[in-house]
């Protein structure tokens, strides 16, 4: 099989893993760098160029998009769509997943667990949005954030607006979000393929830290989930439309709660803490799965 993949750097671990599984087993895996795509948006003759030539054929396209290249990247992944190249996943959900408040949408109306979430655009709404969360503490967040930058714990009602306002002056889109105090800093990522959950991380933050991003300090170990954490995952993954994902949970009180799906999750903390091979998984599931044109949404 004749396999692109997406990404900007050749040399990411998860990137060089993706490549020399499906060398491995015989397939061929061109690196194509999303940035330096173009495109000819002619009627019934979808193309893409790189380096000067017209790509040929793939099989399949494993977009590894990252979030700072959202809006090109899904644009070129869309093309491979149009072309009737099958992807890893659809160019509509990885755009549903890089949109925080898109993302909890779709996941309320399926009915899966999520902290209690509240938004506003109007600054006049700040104390009710700040009470509907249920008060202080409060976790305050980007939408567009990513590796924990842009996640605020606030402990007092002042501090919480404050720092809603602060986000506000910045120009920025926030959601805020009731803390999850019994997390004790950290969280569960469950790894979902082919909508089942192949290896799952327990997270914990820094000394003194809640995030409990790896970006951020943070250190992971193996973990058995329970069934329902593990149907959460999964229903979470469907809600989205990603074959391929992490999603993010936090043990609260009342079962697990879905913080973030992430379509590009990064194999090098999965795979070293839970001796798992996910890339070799993704890779079958990927030939197991790939037809020409069969991309669900086509990019609409
Ligand atoms: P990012 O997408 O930037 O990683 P997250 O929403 O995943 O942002 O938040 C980063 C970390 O902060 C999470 O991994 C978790 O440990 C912590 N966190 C986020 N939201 C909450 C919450 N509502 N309650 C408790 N901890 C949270
Ligand atoms: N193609 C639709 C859109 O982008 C999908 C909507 C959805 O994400 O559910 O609006």
């Amino acid at each position: 099989m004749k396999i692109a993949m997406l990404a900007r750097n050749a040399e990411l671990y998860s990137h060089k893993r993706l490549k020399e599984a499906a060398e491995e087993r015989g397939h061929e895996l061109d690196i194509i760098n999303t940035l330096r795509c173009y495109m000819n948006i002619a009627s019934r003759r979808p193309e893409v160029y790189y380096n000067g030539e017209k790509l040929p054929f793939y099989d399949a396209v494993i977009p590894r998009i990252g979030a700072s290249v959202t809006f090109y990247g899904l644009a070129v992944l869309r093309q491979f769509e149009m072309m009737g190249v099958f992807p890893l996943n659809e160019s509509v959900a990885i755009g549903r997943s890089r949109d925080k408040l898109r993302s909890m949408q779709l996941l309320a109306r399926d009915g899966i667990g999520l902290p209690v979430t509240t938004f506003a655009h109007d600054p006049k709404q700040t104390e009710e949005v700040l009470k509907l969360a249920g008060g202080a503490p409060l976790v305050i967040k980007l939408l567009e954030g990513t590796q924990g930058i842009g996640v605020v714990l606030a402990d007092t009602e002042r501090s919480a607006k404050s720092v809603v306002e602060a986000f506000r002056g910045a120009g920025v889109n926030i959601l805020v979000q009731e803390f999850i105090k019994e997390a004790g800093g950290t969280d569960i990522r469950a790894l979902v393929v082919g909508g089942k959950v192949i290896a799952a991380m327990q997270r914990k933050g820094a000394e003194g830290e809640f995030r409990s991003n790896l970006h951020r300090g943070g250190s992971a170990q193996p973990i058995k989930i329970s069934p329902e954490e593990r149907s959460t995952a999964i229903r979470a993954a469907k809600a989205m439309g990603l074959n391929v994902c992490g999603v993010d949970m936090l043990r609260a009180n009342h079962g697990p709660v879905v913080m973030e799906v992430n379509s590009s999750p990064g194999l090098e903390g999965v795979e070293k803490a839970t001796g798992i091979d996910i890339a070799s998984k993704i890779i079958d599931f990927l030939v197991h799965s790939a037809r020409p044109n069969q991309t669900k949404t086509r990019g609409k």
